[in-house]
């Protein structure tokens, strides 16, 4: 059994648990009823005494005399049930006991008659030959301030004792039998509440990375263990998720980075087999070189985005103005547009200078891709536009184009990495498919975030949503 530890802990814990509230509960339920009954006893000897007196009054009310010690035994045969009954005069002589005393007496030590003294009944217990015990009370019956006579009960203990000790051991016999029961329900119990645990076990054993889509089976009930299996279920499908995306994303680079090394790799053997002279050579350098450019760039891009997805882009944040970057962009856009006749416009929708908490460069990166996107999927004589707009503490920044537009079911896809929609175009174009995913990383990053609209034909905007006051405390870091 896979979890016997578990299992006998919690089976030793309900023992010894038990076996504390057991002998807690026997100590007291004992003491109790050991308690109960002297007072019980107690409470019977004061009522014969009074009724002794009681007795006694009555007899010397009705005849003017004091009973006699044979008046007294009647009554006290009739009314003691079985108590033994001593009577001392006002010299602490005997002057009656009852019959079944016998020879025997009552004891009256210095305590007792001390209390007695002060008119206040006495209880002691005696110990008598034999071991037998004896509970006595002293009680006094004054007139006038002084000791007129003492009357003292005694009650034998056996019984009481006996019940105690049978109590006693009822609970000796009988708790170590409901400790060994209860134990053993709570060993089968434990048993077949870790049994789900253990298949739980052997089914989790079986998955890997191979088959991650495997699942642990899940009943109806909504206890603690089909819980876990909710969770771990939960935790696969994420792991299943991410380990995709990760074989995706190696396929992906490694597609990518193959095809400038193949072509690398055939320019070279094409020339060193058939150039005729150093010009030749020279041609395939110039032509190789911008082919480790591509592959160093996709490699940069590649890595930022590893870092950023792995929380370790270090933002550099620092306070500078919007208004100037996207002066500086615009006349970048300029330039790159000047070739494909492409007018590039500039709309500060604001009033003065907006100045933002962020990573400067990044940020310039975000925006310089958006910006040759634009340029790059509108045809010559387009229209390229950059407009900056402040509310609530937001900052957006809108590249608008007029060109190819994007079709919408590529929309949801395009900042994924490595999605292109027109793979001939866009090789001519350069692009890896990175740009738009880096520009989602970085507006991420810094709390904001990208969203765009588009039409294909007419053109597409992309917005970039960006606080001014920075990014939250959590993604700034460094
Ligand atoms: P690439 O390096 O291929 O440009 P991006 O991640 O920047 O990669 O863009 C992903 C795809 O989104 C591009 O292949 C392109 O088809 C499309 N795209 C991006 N920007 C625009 C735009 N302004 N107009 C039309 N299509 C665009």
């Amino acid at each position: 059994m896979y979890f016997s530890s578990i299992r006998l802990r919690l089976t030793l814990w309900l023992s010894l648990t038990l076996a504390v509230i057991l002998t807690a509960s026997g100590f007291f339920w004992l003491t109790y009823l050991e308690k109960t009954l002297f007072t019980h006893a107690d409470e019977r000897s004061r009522l014969i005494a009074e009724d002794i007196l009681s007795f006694h009054n009555y007899y010397h009310t009705a005849t003017q005399i004091q009973p006699s010690c044979a008046n007294l035994r009647d009554f006290i045969q009739s009314h003691t049930w079985g108590a033994y009954v001593q009577i001392l005069d006002d010299r602490g002589e005997i002057s009656c006991t009852s019959a079944n005393l016998g020879t025997n007496r009552l004891p009256l030590d210095k305590a007792a008659l001390l209390h007695a003294s002060r008119g206040e009944p006495h209880y002691a217990s005696i110990e008598q030959e034999e071991g037998r015990a004896l509970r006595v009370l002293t009680y006094p019956i004054l007139e006038q301030g002084r000791i007129f006579e003492i009357v003292q009960i005694g009650e034998p203990l056996a019984e009481i004792e006996e019940t105690v000790d049978h109590f006693r051991e009822v609970m000796l016999m009988w708790s170590p039998l409901v400790i060994l029961g209860i134990s053993l329900a709570g060993w089968f119990l434990a048993g077949r509440t870790l049994a789900p645990i253990a298949s739980m076990n052997r089914s989790m054993h079986q998955i890997t990375v191979e088959n991650l889509g495997e699942r642990l089976p899940v009943s109806d009930s909504d206890d603690e263990l089909n819980q876990l299996a909710g969770t771990f279920n939960n935790m696969l499908a994420r792991l299943s998720d991410s380990v995709g995306r990760i074989k995706h994303f190696t396929a992906d680079a490694s597609h990518e980075l193959r095809t400038p090394l193949a072509i690398l790799k055939g320019e070279t053997e094409v020339a060193l087999r058939w150039a005729k002279g150093p010009e030749e050579l020279r041609a395939t350098l110039v032509s190789n070189l911008e082919e480790i450019d591509r592959m160093g760039h996709i490699i940069e891009d590649l890595l930022s985005l590893a870092k950023s997805e792995a929380g370790e882009l270090y933002l550099k944040i620092t306070e500078f103005s919007l208004s100037d970057l996207l002066q500086d962009l615009y006349l970048i856009g300029n330039h790159i547009a000047e070739a494909k006749t492409i007018a590039v416009q500039l709309h500060l929708n604001v009033e003065g200078e907006i100045r933002i908490r962020a990573d400067q460069l990044q940020i310039h990166r975000m925006l310089l891709n958006l910006v040759t996107n634009a340029i790059k999927y509108t045809p010559a004589g387009g229209r390229v536009s950059l407009s900056l707009a402040v509310k609530n503490d937001l900052a957006f920044v809108a590249i608008a184009d007029s060109g190819y537009g994007i079709a919408a079911q590529h929309l949801p896809h395009i900042f994924e990495r490595f999605y292109r929609i027109d793979e001939a175009r866009n090789r001519e174009a350069g692009g890896a498919g990175l740009g738009l995913a880096i520009v989602k990383s970085i507006a991420v990053v810094h709390g904001g975030d990208v969203s765009v609209t588009s039409e294909p034909g007419v053109g597409s905007t992309f917005t970039v949503r960006l606080p001014l006051s920075g990014p939250p405390p959590r993604t700034k870091k460094a």
